[in-house]
């Protein structure tokens, strides 16, 4: 635990939010969840619970420790009981408009220490402190999915950030045993600038017929060695996400080269967004998941 963060609020309780929650309350910091209802929640504490169980069963943790971690977790609609945490992390879906109403919301029940995260995966987090009352106060902690298992942790600093608020957000990401990469404020940071072209282009080797959703993803796994193939990733990100990426990278560098393809976009119109909605480059509604292509 850091001395300047005690309770850690997270809005947004979907893959990201409630992995978030999991290893901040693991780390032994209070943590507020928050979302749009209390069916968003509920879903969330039900997937912490479930990843708790399963840490028991492979002996990371022990059943005492397992209730002592649900009990540091506390869950609310309400935006003001968030606003008394000592660090909030916003963790809600890839779209501007609605993180920017997010912290316009917060903004009154913030107290003056709080510092503000966003875990955007490529918005401008220059563009997104902007829309809050304190830029110098507010960071990008990027965590990888899913969080409790994957080490990194990318830290972006917007153009006010200042030092302190860094040093903390160091801290706090050292205390949850993860490993920090730093990375300029650029559209999609590291990590996504790289991956999310490559995901891309697996979607364009689809929509062009060069290969099948298995011979892809086949070819990736055993061709480059990922541990992954590039389409059972992109359902695992979140097909909504990886387009919102691919946008902001489009945009935000203005160069052709990142431009989604358009059976990308088909299947998020679809509303076939990968695993969180059963379906996706991959059909998960049977005992194993079967391609859809
Ligand atoms: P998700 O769709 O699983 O969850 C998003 C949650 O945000 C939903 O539960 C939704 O109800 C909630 N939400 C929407 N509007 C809200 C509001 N106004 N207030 C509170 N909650 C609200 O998405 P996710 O994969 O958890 O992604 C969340 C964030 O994490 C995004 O910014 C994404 O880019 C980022 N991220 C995602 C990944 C990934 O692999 N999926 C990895 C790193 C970062």
């Amino acid at each position: 635990m850091t001395s300047a963060i005690k309770k850690v609020g997270v809005i947004g309780a979907g893959q990201m939010g409630n992995g978030i929650a999991h290893v901040c309350a693991m780390a032994g910091y209070d943590v507020c969840l928050n979302d749009i209802s209390a069916e968003r929640i509920e879903a969330g504490l039900a997937t912490i619970n479930g990843n708790l169980a399963r840490q028991v069963g492979s002996g990371k943790i022990k059943e005492d420790e397992r209730q002592n971690i649900l009990n540091r977790i506390s869950a609310t609609p309400d935006m003001s009981a968030i606003g008394k945490c000592d660090l909030v992390i916003e963790s809600a879906v890839e779209d501007e408009q609605i993180k920017r109403k997010i912290f316009e919301e917060l903004a009154p029940h913030l107290g003056d220490e709080t510092l503000l995260a966003t875990n955007t995966s490529s918005i401008s987090i220059t563009r997104l402190a902007a829309a809050t009352d304190r830029p110098e106060k507010f960071m990008g902690i990027h965590f990888m999915n899913p969080v409790p298992i994957m080490k990194l942790i990318e830290l972006v600093r917007g153009i006010a950030t200042d030092e302190k608020t860094y040093t903390i957000a160091r801290e706090f990401s050292d205390s949850l045993g993860k490993t920090v990469a730093v990375s300029e404020d650029f559209p999609a940071f590291m990590v996504n600038r790289i991956l999310l072209p490559m995901i891309n282009e697996a979607v364009y080797t689809l929509y062009e017929g060069v290969g099948s959703v298995e011979g892809i993803d086949t070819a990736m796994k055993l061709g480059a060695n990922h541990p992954m193939g590039p389409l059972q990733l992109a359902d695992f990100i979140g097909l909504d996400t990886c387009l919102s990426i691919m946008q902001v990278l489009y945009e935000g560098l203005a160069d052709t080269k990142y431009r989604p393809c358009p059976l990308l976009v088909k299947y998020v119109e679809a509303g076939w967004l990968g695993r969180k909605t059963q379906r996706g480059f991959y059909d998960y509604r049977g005992d194993t998941p079967v391609p859809t292509r």
